[in-house]
């Protein structure tokens, strides 16, 4: 099964693509976290990405949909993708196509999580990761269960990412309504587009999932 999260940012796809790996033993694929990480190892793409992303613009689709082929390639063919926050442009959409077809995979489902616009602001604003293990939180929907310690890993340090600001989720807000939500009508012609609340809790989110997956 291959799988497209669509959604603006902080609607929620890396957390639900979390719960999805566990449920059904899928990979996510993560543009951002991808970036992130070479942006952190400072590799030629880390460099280039960096400035684009600290102001919440889009990275070049050749760039994107290179990173996604390459690890597509390390995964082998067996292992179901969830797609997070790639495609994000009509062009990444149909470079996936042939990133697919190019290795006998084929898309299932798209699914788009939708959430209000002054919630987002909120779950951003609001959203950190642990340094060690990279699970996510939040500052008043998702605590670890012990103050100040990673569920997951029992880590004592946690972080922000810069662009997790009100300015640049601005900037970031309309990338996705101008260039990410029209292409949504390419995979609804092929009638694979579901649709998610995504202002209910988390369990309420992944149940909905489960149940288009399931
Ligand atoms: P995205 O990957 O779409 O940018 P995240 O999964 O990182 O979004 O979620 C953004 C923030 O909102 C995180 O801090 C996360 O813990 C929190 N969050 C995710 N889903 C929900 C939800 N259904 N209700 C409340 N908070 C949520
Ligand atoms: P969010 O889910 O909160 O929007 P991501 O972690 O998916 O954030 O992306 C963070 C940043 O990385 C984006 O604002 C953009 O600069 C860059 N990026 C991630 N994925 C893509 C993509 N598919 N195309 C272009 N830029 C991307
Ligand atoms: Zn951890």
């Amino acid at each position: 099964m291959n799988i497209i999260l669509l959604g603006p940012p902080g609607a929620g796809k890396g957390t639900q693509a979390g719960l999805l790996e566990d449920k059904f033993d899928m990979v996510q694929l993560s543009t951002g976290d991808m970036l992130r990480a070479a942006v952190k190892a400072q590799t030629e793409v880390g460099k280039k990405a960096k400035a684009v992303m600290d102001a919440g613009e889009l990275v070049s689709d050749a760039i994107v949909s290179g990173i996604i082929g390459d690890r597509l390639d390390e995964l082998g063919p067996d292992k179901g993708v969830i797609f997070d926050g790639y495609p994000r442009t009509a062009a990444q959409a149909h470079a996936l196509d042939e990133i697919l077809s190019e290795r006998g995979r084929k898309l299932d489902h798209v699914i788009e999580i939708a959430v209000d616009e002054d919630a987002l602001v909120d779950r951003i604003t609001g959203r950190y990761t642990c340094a060690n293990c990279n699970a996510g939180y939040h500052d008043r929907h998702k605590k670890p269960s012990t103050e100040g310690v990673c569920d997951v890993c029992g880590s004592t340090e946690f972080k922000r990412r810069p662009d997790d600001n009100e300015d640049t989720v601005r900037t970031r807000m309309t990338e996705y309504r101008g260039k990410t939500a029209p292409i949504l009508p390419i995979y609804e012609e092929r009638n694979i587009v579901s649709r998610v609340d995504g202002m209910g809790g988390i369990e309420e989110v992944s149940d909905a999932l489960n149940a288009i997956l399931s």
